[in-house]
């Protein structure tokens, strides 16, 4: 194993850089249009394109299920993904503690490698810089992703209607109680690991076969609870969830209530919400749980016209007792660097 730690002069252009760019960008995500190495990646795509950028700045690097190597692949190849889009290619920029072990910057870029191969994505471009120590902690990551949109029309957040149903790809809060267990020093009954994950695949999946998805958007930070409100706003209807019809692991649910937290307010970074018309619902789960990050697939709610199911924007909890409780959106930052 190596003891050597990133020195300034590798972000300096010139030949230290070079040289961490070859013998750790370059070896691992090895592929044509990156080894070319001009000041730009040369891409043949028809439209129309999706495009979305996130930059990464999670604490710890390394957690259960994943790392922050892996959420920069999979954030944006699931928020290009989210338009109804095959994410084709991404970018990788780096801003890099002096004074970071190499074999930890060895080990995320080997974490961004494995996810872009199974996403079926390629690095094309990307940019190293590092900041003396202090300027930053450890390491961010930024990616920007592309990809051709498949849909027609595509999902958007405006589009959810009267009579849909509201579907989710799995499991609720698995990735925030991962790293809030880190940062606190949990450890838990049962091991509660990020659900950090592709979704490119079955969006594939979904728009070759049920076609005309109203929305489809994944629900990171600020929850099921918050990504609802959004969409909710968005469209100007009511969404109705049933509180039992939500799948959440046993351990999250007990890791929330000893901390005080509620699941639907947890970040995700493997899950989707899809709204479908209610005809195609029962196919669209089919199709989710054929799927390796989709098997706790389930029918959560529908959506209500405005009017006497409550107001526009509107998120409603219908509970076990039969009583109803309005989600509100997340107010402030739960934990700060989540992702
Ligand atoms: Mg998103």
């Amino acid at each position: 194993m190596s003891t050597d730690t990133i020195l300034l002069d590798a972000g300096s252009g010139g030949r230290a850089s070079q040289r961490l760019i070859s013998q750790c960008f370059l070896r691992h995500f090895d592929n044509p249009m990156l080894a070319v190495m001009d000041d730009a990646a040369t891409l043949d795509m028809a439209g129309p394109i999706a495009m979305s950028t996130d930059s990464y700045t999670v604490t710890p690097l390394f957690f259960p299920g994943g790392s922050i190597g892996t959420l920069a692949v999979h954030g944006t190849v699931n928020d290009v993904a989210m338009m109804g889009a095959r994410p084709r290619y991404i970018t990788c920029a780096c801003i890099i503690e002096e004074g970071l072990p190499v074999d930890t910057l060895e080990r995320v870029v080997a974490d961004m490698a494995a996810a872009a191969r199974t996403a079926g994505v390629q690095v094309v471009t990307g940019d190293t810089k590092v900041v003396p120590r202090g300027c930053c902690d450890k390491m961010f990551i930024n990616t920007t992703g592309i990809g051709s949109i498949m849909a027609r029309p595509a999902p958007s957040g405006h589009r959810a209607c009267s009579g849909d149903a509201v579907l989710v790809s799995g499991s609720m809060g698995d990735h925030g109680l991962t790293i809030m267990g880190c940062r606190e020093g949990l450890t838990f009954d049962s091991a509660i690991t990020s659900d950090s994950a592709p979704l490119n695949h079955m969006v594939a999946a979904l728009v070759e076969e049920i076609g005309d998805i109203h929305v489809l958007r994944d629900p990171t930070r600020g929850g099921l609870a918050t990504t609802l409100n959004e969409i909710a706003q968005q469209s100007g209807v009511v969404v109705e969830l049933e509180e039992t019809s939500i799948p959440v692991h046993a351990g999250v649910k007990n890791g929330c209530s000893f901390l005080g937290l509620d699941p639907l307010y947890l970040a995700n970074e493997g899950k989707l919400i899809c709204i479908v018309p209610e005809a195609c619902a029962a196919r669209a789960l089919e199709i989710m749980r054929a799927s390796p990050y989709g098997r706790d697939a389930a029918r959560v709610g529908t959506v209500h016209a405005a009017g006497q199911h409550g107001r526009p924007g509107q998120v409603l909890l219908k509970t076990p007792i039969g009583g109803k409780r309005l989600l509100s959106m997340l107010e402030g930052a739960q934990l700060p660097r989540i992702c």
